[in-house]
């Protein structure tokens, strides 16, 4: 029988969904959920991740658990093809998070280069929390429980894959073969891997506040478009101005399509001839976000208005939410019993161990 193909991946609630992680994550499960390539598919609220950071507020996590599931739904997640479950309602992930532990180092933890840049953007150098420090271990905890093969997420999840990788390899040598080994799957895209804030930093990040979101209105989105940093050498018109590292080009890259320009810039033919006049000289920011805010329009539009009509019926999103878990739930109870099967502390369970000791004792 062939290996079943089994997608795990998530975020955090700790704010609506952005337009990083729709072209990072979000877009790319979509295709795979209606592709039909995938036996299971897990969408994970990672709750109990987000409380890593937000300890001392809880009721951030759990206003926002339901916007991440109404972005979910909008984008087109179909909870007829994917599980959308609540981390924490499952308990089996914060058993095997507890055992995997043991496999892993504190040292190993300290180089996760995600991890390192998190801890500075918290100010937690001298104080980290502890679960925080730990979270590598819980999300290998949540990929490995559903036995997910394929994991779609942006680049800033590389080290946590790694780290997953490591611990399937460990366990599997000291208990034996148990554990699935998961594959990362990149956007295809190269803007999509990280996109950058609006603001030009790095990463479009809820902490960093530098984003365009899902639900934002058409006003808002117009508004921080317009406003969105660009070459800062490029004050005039007829200046010469860069393209590498201006997010403007990095959105276009990331939305446009090729189409869009015959409807809204008929004098290019594509975004290669739009980067080679700016780059020249004579093409205004100005012009140029007048196109992204378009594009984006397009994408977000449709969104937008279905996330309206989710909106009509909470009630029904956390029927969906809870159903979503209980499914989850009992794949995750299965995984629990075999590692606990071949970490040999399944006492109870375990015949031969009860009727074998019984017999020792009996001959002594
Ligand atoms: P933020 O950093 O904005 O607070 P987050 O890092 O908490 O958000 P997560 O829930 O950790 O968001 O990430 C969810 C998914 O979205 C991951 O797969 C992550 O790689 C992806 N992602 C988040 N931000 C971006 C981005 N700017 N570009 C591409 N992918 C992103
Ligand atoms: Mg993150």
């Amino acid at each position: 029988m062939p290996k079943s193909k089994i997608i795990l991946t998530g975020d955090r609630p700790t704010g609506r969904l952005h337009v990083g992680h729709y072209v990072g994550s979000l877009k790319r499960r979509v295709e795979l959920q209606n592709s039909g390539e995938f036996d299971k598919i897990f969408i994970m609220i990672a709750d109990a991740q987000a409380l890593t950071d937000n300890a001392d507020n809880p009721e951030k996590v759990r206003q926002n658990i339901i916007e991440v599931a109404l972005d979910y739904l909008a984008c087109g997640i179909d909870p007829e093809k994917s599980n959308i479950l609540i981390q924490s309602q499952i308990p089996e992930l914060t058993e095997l998070t507890f055992y995997y532990m043991n496999l892993v180092t504190v040292s190993r933890l300290q180089r996760n280069p995600t991890v390192k840049s998190e801890i500075q953007m918290r100010n937690f150098e001298a104080s980290i929390p502890v679960g925080f420090f730990c979270y590598p271990i819980s999300q290998a905890a949540d990929i490995t429980a559903f036995k997910a093969t394929t994991v779609p997420v942006g680049e800033d999840q590389m080290p946590m894959l790694e780290q997953t990788k490591e611990i399937v390899h460990k366990f599997n040598s000291v208990y034996g073969e148990t554990l699935v080994d998961p594959a990362i799957l990149l956007p295809d895209n190269e803007a999509c891997l990280r996109l950058p804030g609006t603001d030009g930093k790095a990463k479009m990040s809820k902490t960093l506040g530098n984003c365009i979101y899902l639900s934002d209105s058409a006003e808002d989105v117009k508004k921080k478009v317009m406003s969105m940093f660009t070459d800062p050498n490029h004050l005039r018109v007829e200046d010469p101005g860069n393209v590498d590292g201006n997010p403007v080009f990095i959105y276009l890259d990331a939305f446009s399509k090729p189409e869009q320009f015959a409807r809204y810039l008929p004098e290019y033919q594509n975004l290669d001839e739009l980067k080679d006049h700016y780059k020249r000289g004579g093409l205004g920011d100005v012009k140029v976000k007048k196109f992204l805010n378009k594009v984006l329009e397009e994408e977000l539009a449709p969104i937008r208005e279905r996330r309206k009509e989710l909106e009509k019926d909470i009630p029904a999103i956390y029927d969906i939410l809870k159903k979503g878990t209980a499914a989850a739930k009992e794949v995750a109870e299965q995984t629990l019993s075999e590692v606990k099967a071949a970490m040999k502390i399944n006492y109870f369970e375990d015949q031969a161990l009860i009727s074998e000791q019984a017999e020792r004792f009996a001959a002594d």
